[in-house]
């Protein structure tokens, strides 16, 4: 099998990536099939980190709006729940031979690591998928920020933003059947055309610390292993080199 083209990939699940289309909550076969195409990638012997949303069971702004919940409260909560999927995306993986830690911004001793950085990358070195929980461990921000941050913290080669479609588009494809996948972006591009790939703090971290980020369909077997062999799947932004 032909050498894969990263040898260390940040991937960033939402939260929806663990629920069906449209519902909340955790549903177990979603996960078993994100584990199996977490584990398609580690067979090729590059080093996985994951970083998990909690958007299918929190988000602050949501939760807090027009509730006695501060909005700051829900932000935790949220993150809380970001652990909540890392557990389950652990143990699933796990039940598939592939080895793996969570590592939590928020530390909750009981159930996993907190985040280490250098232990984070001696973790995958010794070929363990880690699973970033807890986002950045700040309110206001999102899990996208989170993703960005520890993906250049533990210099991965590149940003896997796995979504509902597979790349950017001139238009929202579900609404706009004219609209087209955008194979190659700037950061500038996305920055200033707002394009609402991830949050815009996600990508100018990225920017300064030369992390590309390629936007892919997560739902379709095979991609995300596609990708880290080189195909060109999806979007890919970066700084235009
Ligand atoms: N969150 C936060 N700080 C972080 C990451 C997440 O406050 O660093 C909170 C925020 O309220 C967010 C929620 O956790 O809405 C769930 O994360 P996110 O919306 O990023 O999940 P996803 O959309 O990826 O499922």
């Amino acid at each position: 099998m032909a050498e894969p083209k990263y040898g260390r990939v940040l991937l960033k699940i939402s939260g929806e990536g663990l629920c069906k289309i449209g519902q909340g909550g955790i549903d177990g076969e979603e996960v078993r099939k994100l584990a199996e195409e977490i584990k398609l990638v580690f067979e090729l012997g590059t080093q996985v980190g994951v970083v998990v949303g909690g958007g299918n069971i929190v988000r602050g702004s949501v939760i807090s709006k027009d509730s006695p919940i501060e909005e700051t409260t829900g932000h935790y909560m949220g993150m809380l729940a970001t652990v909540v999927n890392a557990l389950a995306v652990q143990d699933t993986l796990e039940s598939l031979g592939v080895p793996t830690r969570v590592q939590s911004a928020l530390t909750i001793e009981a159930v996993c690591e907190r985040f280490i950085r250098r232990r984070a990358i001696r973790h995958l070195e010794k070929g363990r998928v880690v699973i970033f929980a807890g986002g950045t461990g700040n309110p206001f921000v999102t899990t996208d920020t989170g993703a960005a941050l520890r993906a250049a913290e533990i210099r991965a080669d590149v940003l896997l933003k796995a979504t509902k479609v597979d790349g950017v588009y001139t238009a929202d494809p579900m609404t706009d059947p004219s609209a087209t996948r955008i194979e190659r972006l700037t950061y500038n591009e996305v920055i200033d055309r707002r394009l609402g790939v991830m949050d815009l703090s996600a990508v100018d971290l990225c920017q300064r610390s030369r992390v590309s980020i390629i936007v892919l369909d997560l739902k379709k077997p095979g991609n995300i292993r596609a990708v880290v062999q080189g195909e060109s799947v999806g979007t890919l932004i970066n700084g235009g080199e």
